[in-house]
């Protein structure tokens, strides 16, 4: 009693603190800085997250979980000793996943090996060879355009051995077994709103959910390295997948765009109207576009063949046709604390919590009236000639409260906010016009059968 007591009067970090705390780690897909952040993380949720841990060689669906992978050292130099490159100086000079190499090499075969970004020049690039088997160092621009000694000296001390691939989940119980999946990204060495930004707008969400009252669904909020660690996941919990009703996949939250909620692969589904509904209601300068078109991450994997959980993402990127998609620091040594603000991460916390208060919320308005409603009766009655809009929205979502329509359903028909819907049906609810049902409800009358 007393120990749960302390626990609860225990200050838990902000989103920032954990942020600064953590973004420098090298966080590799399998690495001993991965699972330090995450056992970090794990102490925020007062025991309340389980960690899965699935070797390297585990075959998951068509994939098998990768050697952890450790850089004890890295550089490149002049051969008259001259150091131009040192991952002790940065984690991105060394591509993720490159294989050991030492040796002279040309100032031409250098360069097919030396990454650097297609347009910050200041920026060391992020870029990963996790199943290519290949050698690389990353810098900037600026350095690259210095090279011009015939030969260089190359270092790269990595090591590939058997590990542990582990994925993080907390678990928030709701009176039904139906879940809804949040899911976000801890992979990426030295990098913030891809996506560690995610991460921490996830487990502040859980936070919250585990701090109120039980809610309807379950809530299930996984943090894991990207792709493989949703593979990892799904393929070993395939029990759950069925029960899956929806999910959010959370990235890019701290940085000045506006939100994009990206739909599923069924658009049609209960989570992707109930979710892009209630956007319009809770981010006037939020926008929504379909499955594949904002950003991929591993909403992927839910949202795939032999999985079809209809798993949106939210993310703050900028339009697809921008120059600088999705923002101009990605996969970069740019992507850092600077770029990020404790009022962006906190704004896509409400913004979470927001749609999932009306995902529990939706539910199909059943009538316990016939006919069309006596308005005036009940003092419900909108007078068209003072307010026309209220009118005629009124008379519409009414003649949808048939126990066939869920609020989102009758939201998405009207292209309006699923608030909107939800403060009209609350009221005919409070009238007792209507009741809510978790489940379908036909009150058509049954027809004869044609002879
Ligand atoms: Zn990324």
């Amino acid at each position: 009693m007393g120990q749960s007591s302390s626990a609860r009067l225990k200050r838990m970090s902000s989103m920032i603190e954990l942020i600064n705390e953590l973004w420098y780690l090298k966080r590799d897909l399998v690495s001993d800085d991965y699972d330090r952040a995450l056992y970090r993380l794990a102490q925020e949720v007062d025991g309340r997250m389980r960690i899965h841990e699935y070797p390297t060689g585990e075959p998951c669906w068509t994939w098998r979980v990768p050697e952890k992978w450790t850089c004890q050292e890295a550089y490149l130099e002049t051969l008259d000793g001259r150091r131009l490159i040192d991952v002790a100086n940065h984690p991105l000079h060394v591509v993720s996943y490159s294989i050991p190499f030492e040796g002279i090499v040309s100032r031409q075969a250098l360069l097919e090996h030396l990454h650097v970004h297609p347009h910050l020049r200041q920026a060391i690039p992020f870029v990963f060879k996790y199943y290519q088997r290949d050698w690389g160092l990353c810098t900037t621009q600026e350095l690259r355009e210095t090279l011009s000694e015939q030969n260089y000296r190359v270092v790269i001390r990595t090591s590939f051995e058997p590990g542990l691939l582990k994925v993080g989940e907390v678990v928030i119980p709701g009176e039904s077994e139906e879940s809804f999946a949040l899911v976000a990204h801890l992979c990426h060495p030295a990098m913030v709103n891809d996506d560690l930004s995610g991460v921490v707008v996830g487990l502040e969400v859980a936070r919250a959910l585990l701090a109120g009252a039980k809610p309807h669904y379950t809530y299930r909020l996984l943090i894991l390295p990207e792709t493989i660690g949703s593979v990892a996941y799904l393929s070993h919990n395939e029990a759950l997948i069925p029960n899956m009703a929806g999910g959010l996949f959370l990235e890019m939250l701290g940085n000045d765009s506006p939100h994009a909620l990206q739909g599923s692969f069924q658009p049609g589904s209960q989570a992707d109207r109930c979710l892009t509904t209630a956007l319009r209601g809770l981010d006037t300068q939020g926008y929504t576009a379909p499955y594949r078109t904002v950003i991929n991450n591993d909403e992927r994997q839910f949202n795939a063949p032999g999985v079809r959980v209809p798993m949106l993402s939210i993310s703050r990127v900028e339009r697809r046709d921008s120059p600088t998609w999705p923002y101009p620091e990605y996969h970069s040594s740019l992507d850092t604390p600077a770029i990020i603000s404790a009022e962006r991460l906190e704004a896509s916390k409400q913004l979470v919590l927001g749609l999932l208060q009306a995902w529990e919320n939706n539910q199909y308005a059943v009538n316990n009236f016939k006919g069309e409603i006596f308005c005036s009766g009940y003092g419900i009655w909108v007078d068209y000639r003072l307010n026309p809009e209220g009118h005629r929205r009124l008379f519409e979502i009414m003649e949808r409260c048939d126990g066939e329509h869920t609020i989102a359903d009758i939201a998405s028909e009207l292209e309006i906010p699923f608030q909107a819907v939800q403060e009209i049906t609350h009221t005919l609810n409070e009238k007792g016009l209507v009741r809510y049902s978790r489940e379908p409800h036909s009150t058509r009358p049954a027809r004869m059968q044609s002879k």
